[in-house]
């Protein structure tokens, strides 16, 4: 296709020859329609088109030939093909397989793939001017001050940009202007340049360890393979997962391939991608849902354009339509932020694995604490493992201990054991650092009413309204709504009565205050660290040794890299326990043991402090004794026992309406409907635990069933026929991580 955007009338000429296409829409529906379009502009699978739908203009991807079923005075033209190239072939798959796999509507998983619009315009030329030899110069021109400082600074210098030009020759555009029909400048388009460098893979990276060489040789065969094949890099916190999985980023570099690379919370790496430019001379392009729009159009065209080398980006990356790729890395591949909860409910890792499937790519699936889904894996023999055991120089891993909170008790409204507090003290004596991890945002997790307990809620959701101090405010973190604290109790009208309970990270930072009133504190908290900016310069001041304590929620628990830091104090390492979610233990063991991974990493060794109420819960246990195969056994067990993922299959379903009749009969409808197979049993309906949320009534059904079942067969066959009321709504989630 050359430059130009093909434009038809809406109403296609009904002489003119045509072929049939069919188009799929990124709306939340199944199927494609069909459009007539000029058979000169040979749109093939995958061209992105514009159509009309209704009265309104959509963008489109082309799947194929239409059929034959709608009547020809019927069909419409489609209004135009942008000059992008067309979205891969595994792309178009990668939708379908989203679909078929989560249940969603394929158009909905389109969306995801063509999730930036503007990148389809052709990118605005830049104009610039140049001077007309004097030679060619027309007869009798008229030359003035003005025109000859114009030329004079075109003379000996680059092609400006008018506007450049009027600066430096200090005339006005009406001197451009004149100049341009008088003949003596020229106009010329400047391509604009390619967006990013192409990173170096032939710069050293650091000396390899034994274990970490042999690590990064296994992974550039894989890449050299170009074959599909899944490797879990498994190995200690610190131990260079990092480096050895940048080494096989260079080899798919030097191969001529591009790179992805997911990270659970892209917008807070900024140290990832310092580390990127130190080893590969230029930064990666990045892709997250923060990026400015001309940035994000970009990038989606230089990554399809293939310009872009190696992109790193959160999940949604998992879409942009790479032209020729080489290698996916899936980092901290255990996180919980990789399962998309709204919308289409897909799990990133997993789709990752899928996606190097249709590209016949390898995948690295890289942590510390891999999820015990991968371990499965590892086990089966269907993905393969590469462990590093240790710490490369003199680093060690931190040494874990536990703080029985039922002995060592902190004074009253205190929550700070006489242990940490202790050992806090000696860090701030050696000048060293401390991380208090309490994974609760604002001040107090609950405000209640000292007269009568009442407690306040929020008027939208089962939840209670969290105290912000610092903020004057009183937040719902499900649904958003803010307010201020009341001065009288709604319940009994005591006034003044409110007390906070329990501790969150503000409340945590007024207790070192007080204790450490010399040390220089700092909170960290998605309400306190906003966007990269923000991030790069906490890790800054961390780093220049500006912070003495940091008051942290799980933001800081991963990827830092702290060299001062030597003591991790976890405020309540029981927090995840509660809950009764399938995986409470392990996102604990994996988020504490994440945490403990920040101390120490340097010459210092560091000292971790769990504060807990179950010191003999086995995932406190196995982290005291550092024994991380003990809770793999345990938990992997229980799992087994139970029938639960990675041993059998679940589906969430969650039925929501305005009142709570509508969403009973419904959810009740659905309960009776359901099919009595061998092998799956369905659980509920129940009020969900969030039982109101944004306003509406929320039902849950649990379907669980073997491993050998087809789960999505057996819940379209279910679903699929059942009518809901409009204002009813049915969300399914295969696989699900919430249970809320
Ligand atoms: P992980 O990803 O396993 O947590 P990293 O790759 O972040 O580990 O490595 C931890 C630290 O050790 C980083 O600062 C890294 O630069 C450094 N490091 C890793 N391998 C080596 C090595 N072979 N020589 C020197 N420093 C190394
Ligand atoms: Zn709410």
């Amino acid at each position: 296709m050359d430059g130009e955007l093909r434009r038809v009338d809406d109403l296609f000429p009904l002489d003119a020859p045509y072929e049939r296409v069919s188009v799929l829409l990124p709306l939340p529906l199944d199927g494609a329609y069909d459009y007539k379009a000029d058979p000169a502009w040979g749109l093939e699978r995958g061209a992105v088109v514009e159509v009309p739908l209704g009265r309104r203009r959509l963008i489109g991807v082309v799947l194929g030939p239409g059929g034959d079923d709608v009547a020809e005075d019927k069909l419409r033209g489609v209004i135009r093909a942008f000059d992008v190239p067309p979205l891969p072939g595994t792309v178009l798959d990668l939708v379908d397989w989203v679909a078929g796999w989560t249940l969603a509507a394929r158009g909905s998983v389109l969306r995801m793939a063509i999730s930036s619009p503007g990148a389809l315009e052709p990118p605005p030329a830049t104009q610039v001017l140049t001077a007309v030899p004097e030679a060619a110069w027309p007869p009798n021109v008229r030359m003035t001050p003005a025109r000859r400082r114009a030329l004079a600074a075109l003379a000996d210098g680059p092609a400006l940009e008018p506007r450049d030009l009027a600066r430096e020759a200090g005339i006005g555009p009406a001197v451009i202007k004149s100049m341009l029909e008088a003949g003596l400048l020229e106009r010329h388009d400047l391509a604009p340049p390619p967006p990013f460098a192409a990173p170096d893979p032939d710069r050293a990276g650091h000396d390899l360890t034994g274990e970490q060489a042999a690590a990064a040789e296994a992974l550039r065969q894989a890449v050299a393979d170009r074959a599909f094949a899944v490797t879990a890099l498994d190995g200690v916190t610190g131990s260079g997962k990092t480096e050895v999985y940048f080494e096989a980023i260079a080899a798919a570099l030097a191969a001529g391939r591009q790179a992805l690379v997911l990270l659970p919370e892209i917008a807070l790496s900024a140290q990832w991608l310092e580390r990127f430019e130190a080893r590969f001379g230029t930064a990666p392009a990045v892709w997250h849902s923060d990026l400015k729009p001309g940035v994000r159009r970009r990038t989606w065209r230089a990554v399809a354009e293939g310009t872009a080398r190696v992109l790193v980006g959160a999940r949604s990356a998992l879409f942009l339509p790479f032209a020729e790729l080489g290698l996916i890395v899936v980092d901290e591949e255990h996180e919980p932020a990789y399962k998309q909860e709204d919308g289409v409910a897909y799990q990133a890792r997993d789709m990752a694995v899928v996606r190097a499937h249709l590209e016949s790519v390898p995948v690295v699936l890289v942590s510390a604490t891999p999820s015990l889904e991968t371990l499965e894996n590892v086990r089966s023999g269907r993905y393969r493992a590469l462990h590093l055991h240790a710490r490369p120089g003199s680093a060690v891993l931190p040494t874990v201990e536990l703080i029985d909170m039922r002995r060592d008790r902190p004074e009253r409204g205190r929550f700070l054991a006489p242990g940490l507090v202790r050992a806090m003290r000696q860090t701030l004596d050696e000048g060293e650092q401390a991380l208090l991890f309490l994974n609760r945002r604002g001040y107090a997790p609950l405000t209640l009413c000292r007269a009568c307990g009442h407690r306040l809620e929020c008027p939208n959701c089962t939840a209670w309204l969290v105290e912000h101090r610092l903020l004057g405010r009183l937040q719902c973190h499900h649904c958003g709504y803010s307010g201020r604290m009341p001065k009288a109790c709604p319940s009994c009208e005591a006034e003044d009565s409110f007390v906070a309970s329990g501790p969150g990270v503000e409340r945590l930072a007024e207790e070192v205050l007080s204790r450490f009133p010399d040390a220089r504190f700092q909170i960290a908290s998605s309400d306190t660290i906003l966007g990269p900016d923000q991030a790069a310069e906490f890790v800054r001041a961390v780093n220049a040794r500006e912070i003495d304590v940091i008051v942290g929620t799980q933001i800081v628990a991963k990827g830092h890299h702290f060299p001062w830091l030597t003591l991790v104090g976890v405020v309540d390492a029981d927090l995840g326990l509660a809950g009764g979610d399938l995986r409470a233990g392990e996102r604990t063991y994996q988020m504490l043991h994440q945490v403990a991974g920040r101390a120490g990493r340097a010459e210092r060794p560091g000292r971790v402090l769990l504060q807990t109420h179950v010191p003999e819960n086995p995932v406190m246990a196995a982290l005291a004794a550092g024994d991380r195969e003990r809770f793999l056994e345990y938990e992997t067990e229980q799992r087994r026992a139970a029938g639960m993922p990675p041993f059998g299959r679940l589906a969430g379903l969650v039925v929501s309406a305005p009142d709570a009749e509508r969403a009973d009969l419904a959810a009740r409808a659905i309960a009776r409907a359901a099919p009595r197979i061998d092998g799956v049993a369905v659980l509920g309906p129940a009020p969900a635990p969030l039982a109101l949320l944004r306003g509406r009534h929320r039902r849950r059904l649990l379907v669980k069933a073997r491993k050998d079942v087809n789960l999505q067969r057996v819940l379209r066959d279910w679903l699929s026929p059942i009518k809901l009321e409009n204002a009813v709504r049915l969300t399914i989630d295969v696989d699900p991580y919430s249970f809320l």
